[in-house]
């Protein structure tokens, strides 16, 4: 049995209190075991940070980006091994595998110009003989609880980011995919990092309290499902903590009468049922507007979805692979019940679906629901597996209506021609993330990352500058240099520039 280990500044045993399972979701085995920590775990790792943490702030910008432009290296160097251990414990095929890994690397890649982004604001002769300028300053140590559904790409948004302005960083990867997050900071660390500036911990909810508890952690970044974020952010916040909390998602893809209809449907295939729809970003919800738009796209989706292919993670010729773990295929299976229950109408059944060969794997059969409406539960919540639910809506309007009053808003697309209806869309719409013709909005990295309502609690979104705003606070000063000496006068107003 292989055994995972936390990734620390300090000897460790490798003992732990407990431990977790990790399956590989393809045959249902259980291939490795994952120490589950605690808090004591966690307090030699906070002080571990601590010690390393003066040092790494005060080392100039550029050196720091410099150990980020060595792991970007190492990481594409290690992208096919990387992938694959991914794959074994996520259940998504390899090549989505390696798009994980690179939309993380292309979050470091945006952190290699961090000296850019440190500058600060300069104002010269703000009053007589007075400059002011401001500057942005880590917060010290920082925590980060990522989901299982991105164990390469949520892990580098955080730590690449809060590393690179000078904070030391204690990662708390999802326990049912761990491993690629220790060979990232074990990457990291060969990159040059000095030990303690990332630190990567396991466990559950014991540990994952721990860090919301600690007094030497001054900022917690969460990703995960929306009922725990909103409880990371209510406790952390309690600690006294700078807290960004992104949660779950039900992302609808709303097509007009006038789109390219095949290209939507390719759209739809990939946006639905990649990685097994496991994605924040997917799509599992379309809205055609108008009757005869439905009934087209109803005809085309069936016709898509025929041709899909199921397979292992390794099959290079699968669309997509298992759910993450038997409990998941279960609710997912659960949820399509209650989607018939609820009176919506069930076009294409996944559940039941085998692999030969692989009839203990957590697969799932791409399910279409048509006629599904608000009141259902399955519509309002998330189900976060292969299944899409059409919505018919009468006009544009209804069809808006949707997205901004779902209790999510994190990711929303439109499929038009027609520019003013784009516009009127963007400008309207209560979601964080909007795609025009782009089903999986996901930004680049450059922008940044974060959903609306209860997609996301906290006030700065993920990388980009976004992200360097919540990892750092600004220190503003004031100087004067007086020409000739003091006047010894006192002022007992509060001084103004007026
Ligand atoms: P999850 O909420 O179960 O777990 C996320 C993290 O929280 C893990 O590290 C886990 O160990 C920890 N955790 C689990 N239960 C906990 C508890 N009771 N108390 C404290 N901590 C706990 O989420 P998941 O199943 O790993 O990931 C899927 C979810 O993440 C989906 O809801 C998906 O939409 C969401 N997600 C959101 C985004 C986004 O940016 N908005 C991105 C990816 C995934």
């Amino acid at each position: 049995m292989r055994e995972i280990t936390h990734k620390l500044a300090f000897a460790h045993d490798g003992s732990a209190p407990r431990h977790g399972d990790v399956f590989d979701p393809n045959n249902g085995v259980v291939q490795a075991r994952v120490p589950l920590g605690d808090a004591a775990l966690l307090d030699r790792a906070v002080a571990a940070a601590h010690a390393a943490q003066p040092a790494w702030a005060a080392m100039n910008p550029q050196r720091r980006a410099r150990v980020l432009f060595r792991f970007k290296q190492l990481v594409e160097d290690n992208m096919q091994s990387l992938a694959e251990l991914l794959s074994s414990e996520h259940g998504k095929v390899v090549d989505d595998a390696k798009g994980d890994i690179q939309r993380g690397l292309e979050v470091v890649e945006f952190c290699c110009g961090i000296p850019h982004m440190l500058k600060g604001e300069y104002t010269q002769g703000a009053g007589p003989g007075i400059d002011v300028f401001s500057m942005r300053q880590p917060l010290g140590v920082g925590a980060g609880i990522t989901p299982f559904n991105f164990p390469a790409m949520i892990p580098m948004w955080m730590f690449a980011t809060a590393v690179a302005v000078g904070n030391c960083f204690i990662l708390k990867p999802s326990e049912r995919d761990p491993s690629v997050p220790v060979r990232l900071v074990e990457l990291f660390l060969e990159a040059g990092a000095p030990e303690g500036v990332l630190q990567c911990v396991h466990g559950d909810k014991e540990m994952v309290d721990a860090i919301l508890d600690h007094p030497g952690i001054a900022a917690v970044s969460f990703v995960g499902s929306s009922d725990i974020a909103h409880y990371v952010y209510r406790r952390s916040t309690e600690a006294g903590k700078r807290v960004q909390a992104m949660g779950g998602a039900k992302n609808h893809g709303i097509v007009m009468p006038d789109a390219d209809m095949d290209q939507t449907v390719a759209d739809l295939m990939g946006a639905a049922f990649g990685s097994a729809g496991e994605r924040c970003m997917a799509l599992p919800v379309v809205v055609p507007v108008g009757e005869d738009t439905a009934d087209r796209l109803r005809e085309k989706l069936v016709a898509a979805m025929g041709t899909l292919r199921v397979g292992v993670s390794t099959d290079p010729d699968a669309h997509y692979g298992p759910v993450v773990t038997a409990q998941h295929k279960q609710r997912v299976e659960q949820w399509i019940q209650t989607g018939i229950d609820e009176g919506a109408e069930l076009v294409v059944d996944g559940r039941g679906f085998t692999l030969q060969g692989h009839e203990q794997g957590y697969f799932v059969g791409p399910t279409l629901f048509d006629r599904v409406t608000t009141d259902m539960t399955a519509y309002k919540e998330e189900i976060f597996g292969p299944v899409l639910q059409m919505v018919r809506a009468a006009n544009f309007e209804e069809a808006l209506a949707l997205p901004t009053r779902h209790q999510y808003g994190n990711g929303v697309a439109l499929f038009t021609r027609n520019g003013h209806a784009a516009r009127e869309f963007v400008s309207r719409v209560q979601v964080g993330m909007v795609g025009i013709n782009v089903p999986i909005p996901v930004p680049v990295s450059y922008h940044s990352f974060g959903g609306w309502k209860r997609s996301g609690f906290g006030d700065h979104n993920q990388y980009g500058m976004e992200g360097v705003r919540f990892w750092t606070k600004v220190k503003t000063v004031t100087q004067r240099w007086p020409d000739g000496g003091a006047t010894g006068d006192s002022a007992f107003i509060i001084p103004t520039m007026g």
